[in-house]
């Protein structure tokens, strides 16, 4: 399975969080020949099986994306906002958005605000979706209340790297559907999910585990970097070295079962591999992890710059490797 091709066909139909249907169904399709049971269950998720006769193993990666909902149109015509996931407000202004009607939009700030505060105490409210509209009644016209937006945006490739709104976390989506393609045996029962609102609160990971009942899991998203200009970073994490295995992040501590498991399985694989301690964040591993009476839980993360932004950054080299440990952590008995 071609990551690329796939990450670049579930991009095109991104929706934030709560709105994932079209991703759903498209991934659906994409898993079919690969597992023995599909299905979508209340809350959206994707559930695809692949039997076995021994332990369940849930992999997970989420389809949400972080996205604005329309709160109101303004008397001038201007849409306003707030935020499903996680904005740094200021970092919106000036970015293309694209409304679930194909309509694109520009990301501005109210002028007094932009002169009287610093960028760090812009809020949501200071912003608002320009979509054109002459008035408040020709955007009613064009949108209503409720409606979202996401980033627009197309993937680029630049070098080995690949740029793109939303490698959080579809590039991971497209890296487990690969994942799922390369098993070709295992004695694990293995369950590939594709989570719904992770971005509001890692809930569809909650259901899908809860359902599920799994022995371990182990989700795939994307993880910040430490190799940027920044005398700030921290991380020791890099782009294009590898995924990396979580220790731990704001919301988990990974079990010391599910590292020493997938550190086996990438030794086994010959798949280079980091150390992440990340001191911020949260995944669906957290979620699962707290699932009934606990299951064991871990991560899988793909090393990514601008998180969040309009313009991600992973290396397709670590995408590949990320979708081969996470092969090999399936096939690997637990
Ligand atoms: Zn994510």
């Amino acid at each position: 399975m071609d990551i690329l091709k796939t990450f670049t066909h579930l991009q095109s139909m991104a929706r934030p969080s709560g709105f994932e249907s079209p991703c759903a169904q498209a991934i659906a399709e994409l898993a079919g020949p690969y597992c023995d049971e599909v299905k979508i269950d209340t809350l959206g998720n994707v559930i695809c099986r692949k039997k076995g006769p021994g332990k369940r193993l849930m992999m997970a990666a989420h389809m949400d994306v972080i996205g604005l909902i329309i709160t109101h149109i303004d008397k001038k015509g201007f849409l306003r906002f707030g935020a499903l996931g996680g904005f740094v407000p200021y970092r919106l202004i000036g970015a293309r958005m694209k409304l679930e009607n194909g309509m694109g939009g520009s990301v501005w700030c109210d002028e007094k605000a932009m002169e009287e505060k610093k960028l760090e105490d812009i809020t949501l409210g200071d912003l608002y979706l320009d979509i054109g509209a002459e008035s408040e009644e020709s955007a009613g016209k064009m949108v209503q209340v409720g409606d979202v937006a996401v980033y627009e945006g197309e993937p680029q490739q630049v070098g080995r790297m690949l740029l793109a709104p939303y490698c959080d976390d579809l590039i991971a989506c497209a890296a487990l559907l690969s994942a799922m393609s390369q098993v070709e045996k295992s004695e694990n029962d293995l369950y590939f999910v594709f989570t719904v609102q992770e971005e509001v609160g890692l809930r569809g990971a909650a259901t899908a585990a809860y359902a599920i009942d799994p022995d371990f899991g182990v989700c795939m998203d994307v993880t910040r970097t430490g190799d940027n200009p920044s005398e700030k970073a921290k991380m020791v994490v890099k782009l294009g070295v590898g995924p990396t295995i979580k220790i731990k992040d704001a919301s988990l501590l990974c079990n010391p079962q599910v590292i020493a498991h997938l550190r086996e399985a990438a030794k086994e694989g010959d798949v280079p591999y980091q150390d992440e301690v990340l001191t911020a964040g949260g995944t669906d591993s957290a979620a699962i992890q707290k699932t009934r009476g606990g299951v064991l839980s871990g991560c899988i993360s793909i090393p990514c710059r601008y998180i969040h932004s309009q313009n991600e950054m992973v290396s397709l080299k670590d995408v590949e490797q990320s979708a081969r440990l996470m092969a090999l952590c399936a096939q690997r008995t637990l």
